[in-house]
């Protein structure tokens, strides 16, 4: 076993990928010995039902830089890109995809970007070797991904990144957030880089994420841009809202008072009645759910003693 502190920990999550393993494992090597520093490779098996954990394990078992982390079951590749970020000893930390889609060649080039003094190096996929109808819905994620959370980037998908594990430790991920890995990192503070590389289609296993992931990427959008928007502050996302609503309810509700008190018509049957009252309830019930996320937000951050803001060079974060 390499006791030495390896200086580059490569993390690659596999699910189902027995006839990459072999091929990864040695375009692998060979980038990484180009470095010229110690390494390891993780190996994140995220319960594959293929021969692949196998196939790794015989891959550890010939080389000590090689790490298998298997997981019980497949929880998904942001699950096995935290399991590596946990496990991981290098002080720097490369993910990369396990199809080989990524070029492992690249990897001395995006190691060699964060010694220039980043915290975070993304891989852009210019010519993406996939096809257009993964391609578009893509392109107008990466713009709207952008726009939103002013982490601008072209290409929020690519799995090929390398980050300082004060990075990658700190970060917090759940469901499918490691395509947003720039965005939840940018909270800290990152300084943050982009750098194309190369790109290939898949020869062979087959893809893990159909159309519906458009969706599912949108959807996570919403809670990315809420946390960092908001994650501190609820009560002034709800609360105006909040405020909003009522303010016009109260608005329609003292209109229809005056014209039944002042000017005698009838509003028993106006539709604008049922508005007014639906905006004040409306209004009052979110300006509470502002008030009970504020708890929430407080309770997390006090409970688990995790500060609101981070320190540079503390080594780090609370997990
Ligand atoms: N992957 C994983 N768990 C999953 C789905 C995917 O570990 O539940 C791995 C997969 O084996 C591959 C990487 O994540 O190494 C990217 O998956 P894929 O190539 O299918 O994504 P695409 O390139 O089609 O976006
Ligand atoms: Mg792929």
């Amino acid at each position: 076993m390499n006791e030495e502190r390896p200086y580059v920990s490569v993390v690659v999550p596999l699910y189902n990928e027995e006839d990459n393993v072999e091929d990864l494992h040695r375009e692998l090597t060979a980038a990484l010995a180009r470095l010229e520093r110690p390494y390891e490779i993780l190996l994140v098996d995220d319960g594959s039902k293929d021969r692949t954990l196998e196939r790794v394990s015989a891959l550890a078992q010939r080389d000590p830089r090689v790490r298998v982390l298997r997981l019980r079951r497949n929880f998904g590749q942001t699950a096995a890109f935290s399991a590596g970020f946990d496990h991981a000893r290098g002080e720097i930390i490369v993910t990369t995809d396990g199809d080989l889609q990524n070029d492992p060649a690249d990897i001395p080039m995006l190691v060699g970007k964060l010694g220039e003094g980043y915290d975070l190096v993304c891989g852009w996929r210019r010519k993406r070797q996939d096809t257009f109808s993964r391609r578009l819905p893509s392109m107008i994620a990466n713009r709207l991904i952008s726009a939103a959370t002013g982490v601008r980037l072209h290409d929020y998908g690519c799995s090929l990144k390398a980050m300082t594990a004060e990075v990658a430790k700190g970060l917090r991920l759940y469901g499918e957030m490691h395509r947003f890995i720039p965005a939840v990192a940018s909270w800290m503070g990152v300084s943050l880089a982009e750098v194309v590389v190369n790109h290939r289609p898949r020869t062979r296993g087959t893809s893990k994420y159909g159309i519906d992931r458009t969706l599912r990427v949108l959807l996570d959008l919403f809670t990315v841009k809420f946390l960092l928007a908001y994650g501190t502050r609820p009560a002034h996302l709800f609360g105006f809202m909040g405020l909003s609503s009522f303010g016009t309810g109260f608005a329609i509700l003292a209109y229809l008072s005056f014209i039944r008190l002042f000017m005698d018509q009838a509003i028993g049957g106006r539709p604008l009645l049922l508005l007014g009252v639906l905006l004040l309830l409306t209004g009052v019930i979110l300006i509470c759910v502002g008030l009970l996320a504020e708890l929430l937000a407080r309770t997390y951050h006090e409970s688990q003693g995790k500060p609101i803001y981070v320190l540079k060079g503390s080594g780090a974060p609370p997990r």
